[in-house]
């Protein structure tokens, strides 16, 4: 009996020291492990604590075992504890789970926990263990990676609205928006150097954050020593406070910012340099706080204040081209009405020299220089008619006539100087009452058949058709020239345009179907062509019938 007892003591102590020899290796794998280890009761008591939790919460062993575990939970995570603990109360483990907790200085770490319940031998669950990981850096560098790319988000969407605009203010309004918005600053400002047409540099600016009378009263920026850097090219300028700089306040009369100026502390400016490497502006910025702008502010900045330079170049150019073509619209005006004097003259000259030598050998060569002084006053009148379109001048004369007799006299006037060609014409009415200008309608009706003609050189006729129908009158003039390309019909329509490679030799400016469809659109009708490469090309215009 006393023999088997000590046989029992012998393997009960065996047993112990096993057991206490795997209790010192647990030990020492929580105490070694870099995850932050603790345990705690049902009632949220800390019972263990290993090093890397007194390492990441700033409390040491002994100040924490014996406490809640809310004295590192963030107020405004309390109920996730309730969470936690009603889990593991019905056995469950929670894995992988992301929170924050704080630590002894009040410091925010980001973790992820994995909450496992305890289990007493004999199966009673009697608390919790908590391994926890802090994924700070990892969720800081996540953010960073984020903040990064809605910033290249928001970078390209402003490059790219600012790189379609072609409107000056709209250019500097976006890009400072923008800026102001990427840099987080409380106002930001672009000031935009413009040449004026007689060569005076002058300056345009727009706001952001700040209501315009905030800067209207101070006047433009001077050349002074905190702006030389900007206005001269030389560099970026950034500073955490500007009113400690060097460079500051050394200007009369302010020495300084101006009474009631927008309190500015942090300051960043980015010179906006044109293709040619003129200084064209600086984009401006000021927040009352100090050390508002990073490196990264600057960084984005200056890549948007180059696409904007490209955009405002661009901008500049379209605003050239456009005083150009008034200048040359201008000078069709002027140019057109000098002439038609002189060939008014010209033609009453003729008429008297006409009545003179009617019916000598000379006649010929008079009624040939007569047809030629017409076509050079339809010519003439019809620069003149451009003009009047452009500067909103073009008057009609409106009245009740008859189109289809209109488009008989026009046959008539056009039949007399043509002789290849013979002009048909057929009508569903005897008489068809418009309300309109007669005489631009008619000036329509011999451009389209005077184009029918000219352009199908190797034909020998044309058909005109006035169909009336119940809101409207359809006057149609087919040719059987060479055609017109589908993708240039709409084009034919516009100023100048001509199909070269159409007819090359024949001459023209490109304004009579301009002309006509302007006519025709102040009738309130249509004009279009459809057309057949090789078969010909028929012109179409309608004009609206009232009916009272
Ligand atoms: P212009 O005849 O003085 O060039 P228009 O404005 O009358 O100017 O016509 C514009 C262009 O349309 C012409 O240059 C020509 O290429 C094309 N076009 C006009 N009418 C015809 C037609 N009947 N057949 C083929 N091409 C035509």
């Amino acid at each position: 009996m006393n023999e088997e007892l000590q046989g029992d003591q012998k393997l009960n102590k065996l047993r112990l020291a096993e057991l206490a020899e795997k209790q010192a290796q647990l030990a020492a794998i929580v105490n070694s492990s870099d995850d932050i280890i603790v345990s705690k009761t049902l009632e949220g008591i800390i019972t263990s604590w290993n090093p890397t939790a007194e390492r990441v919460f700033g409390y040491q062993e002994r100040e924490a075992v014996g406490r809640h575990i809310s004295i590192i939970i963030p107020p405004d995570r309390l109920a996730e504890e309730d969470y936690i603990i009603s889990q593991i109360r019905n056995g469950k483990k929670i894995d992988h789970f992301e929170t924050v907790r704080i630590g002894k200085d009040g410091k925010t770490v980001q973790l992820s926990i994995t909450v496992s319940p305890v289990i007493d031998e004999s199966g009673k669950i009697i608390g919790a263990s908590k391994i926890a990981r802090d994924i700070s850096a990892q969720v800081t560098s996540q953010n960073a990676a984020r903040k990064y790319t809605e910033r290249l988000e928001i970078m390209n969407m402003v490059m790219s609205s600012i790189s379609e605009e072609l409107d000056l203010n709209k250019i500097l309004q976006k890009v400072t928006d923008a800026t102001t918005n990427l840099t987080g600053a409380r106002f930001g400002a672009f000031f935009y150097n413009k040449i004026d047409e007689e060569g005076e540099s002058y300056m345009l600016y727009t706001l952001s954050g700040a209501p315009r009378d905030a800067f209207d009263k101070f006047g433009m920026p001077r050349n002074t020593a905190v702006f030389h850097p900007t206005f001269s090219g030389e560099r970026v300028v950034r500073v955490d406070d500007i009113t400690k700089d060097p460079r500051y306040g050394q200007n009369s009369p302010h020495f300084g910012m101006p009474k009631g100026h927008l309190p500015v502390v942090s300051y960043l400016a980015v010179p906006v340099i044109s293709r040619s490497g003129k200084v064209i502006g600086g984009l401006f910025f000021g927040h009352p706080d100090h050390g508002r702008f990073t490196e990264e502010h600057e960084i984005l900045v200056t890549s948007i204040a180059a696409q904007a330079a490209i955009s405002l170049d661009n901008a500049k150019l379209l605003e050239e081209v456009m005083a150009l073509n008034d200048k040359k619209d201008e000078f069709i005006g002027l140019a057109s009405h000098e002439l038609k004097t002189p060939l008014a003259s010209i033609n009453g000259y003729l008429q008297i020299l006409g009545r003179r030598i009617a019916g000598t050998e000379h006649q010929l060569f008079l009624d040939k220089a007569l047809h030629q002084v017409s076509r050079l006053t339809t010519l003439v009148n019809d620069l003149l008619d451009i003009s009047k379109i452009e500067a909103g001048k073009l008057k009609l004369r409106i009245d009740a006539f008859d189109l289809k007799k209109i488009i008989e006299e026009a046959i008539e006037l056009i039949q007399q100087s043509v002789s290849a060609h013979t002009i048909t014409f057929k009508s569903n009415v005897e008489q068809c009452l418009v309300n309109g200008d007669a005489q631009r309608v008619e000036q329509v009706v011999i451009n389209l058949l005077s184009n029918a003609i000219k352009y199908s050189p190797l034909a020998n006729r044309v058909e005109v058709e006035l169909r009336r129908e119940a809101e409207k009158v359809v006057v149609s003039v087919k040719d059987f020239g060479p055609g017109i390309p589908k993708d240039k019909l709409k084009s034919i329509f516009t100023r100048f345009y001509r199909v070269d490679e159409a007819a090359p030799n024949i001459s023209g400016l490109g304004i009579g179907l301009y002309l006509a469809n302007e006519i025709i659109i102040r009738h309130s009708g249509e004009i279009w062509s459809e057309s057949e490469v090789g078969k010909g090309s028929t012109f179409y215009f309608t004009i609206p019938v009232n009916i009272t």
